[in-house]
């Protein structure tokens, strides 16, 4: 199977969505608060569409269960994986996922959510939340109950290049003025902990404060926080630099840095592309920064070419 699968996004609007993922990714977006980009997805709230070759017009969930063999007949019900892009131009609720063990009793067999962020850009002084400082889980409750919110969840300062592992009971919030690659399971349990007491934005007339998940946040919460050090390899070739920024069970995710011509295997059972920067080709067909793409089960050789920057992923 020589074909390449782009997909053709989907986009979701958030109350604290933003309008960059028009004016930097050049996507045409539904409207200006503009929260997610759902680049490669198979998920029923966002299918996306094959563009191009024998499988335009099919969805991914499609092309899984009717074509597996492009995916090397993985055994999951589902596309694996769920590759985003995310405009936060405001902060983005505090929040936590389970793991598979607890998701499968009391989300009625789902999947667990582990996921990553890339930083492709951020405000100057962009902070983001990992993490909390309750020593145990009775200290934990305490705070929760006392709304002592500025002294549990724990501050770090980011960086445009900067990566962060979410590993499910891990606090984590993105916060205003950042753009993200995510990378993560393809689940849609979140247990949202704090939002900053907002009201949901799409009926204001109610007056609902957006649903909160106290009690499931607390059984799954880790305490204490542990953080996680990465110390990704990176690779140097005469005309690109391969960065793996996270290998975990769930999934491998790299970046490629590329300032000319390069040749690679795909012998995974698929690997998912993102052109996060700059322009070029692949297998002589144009790419640009904002295209999103799937090279299929023994597809083999490929060869890239141009300046760009990449985030591919495959388990
Ligand atoms: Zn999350």
């Amino acid at each position: 199977m020589k074909e390449i699968l782009f997909t053709e996004p989907v986009f979701k609007s958030m109350i604290w969505g933003g309008n960059r993922l028009k004016t930097e990714f050049g996507y045409s977006i539904p409207s200006d608060n503009t929260g997610e980009c759902w680049a490669i997805s198979a998920h029923p709230k966002g299918d996306c569409i094959i563009k191009n070759g024998s499988f335009k017009g099919k969805s991914l969930s499609w092309l899984w269960d009717n074509e597996g063999h492009l995916f090397g007949n993985r055994s999951e019900k589902a596309f694996p994986l769920l590759i985003k892009i995310i405009d936060a131009k405001a902060d983005l609720s505090i929040q936590v996922h389970p793991d598979d063990e607890y998701a499968a009793l009391v989300e009625n067999g789902s999947f667990g959510k582990t996921e990553c962020w890339y930083i492709l850009d951020c405000d100057k002084d962009a902070k983001i939340v990992i993490g909390h400082n309750a020593k145990d889980k009775e200290e934990l409750k305490a705070m929760i109950k006392d709304k002592k919110w500025d002294d549990l969840i724990r501050l770090s300062p980011i960086k445009k290049g900067d990566f962060f592992q979410i590993n499910p009971g891990t606090v984590h919030a993105i916060k205003a003025g950042t753009m993200l690659l995510e990378t993560q399971q393809n689940s849609d349990i979140t247990y949202r902990l704090y939002d900053y007491d907002r009201l949901d934005g799409k009926d204001l007339r109610q007056l609902h404060i957006r649903q909160l998940h106290i009690k499931e946040s607390i059984d799954v919460i880790k305490c204490p926080h542990q953080d996680i050090t990465i110390e990704g390899e990176i690779v140097t070739y005469d005309t690109c630099k391969v960065h793996t920024l996270i290998s975990c069970k769930y999934y491998t995710v790299k970046k490629i840095s590329l300032w000319g011509e390069q040749d690679f295997i795909q012998n995974k059972d698929f690997i998912n592309f993102s052109v996060i920067m700059g322009q070029g080709e692949i297998d002589g067909i144009k790419i640009s920064k904002g295209d999103h793409f799937i090279l299929p089960f023994g597809y083999g050789e490929f060869t890239l070419r141009g300046d760009m920057e990449l985030i591919i992923s495959y388990i």
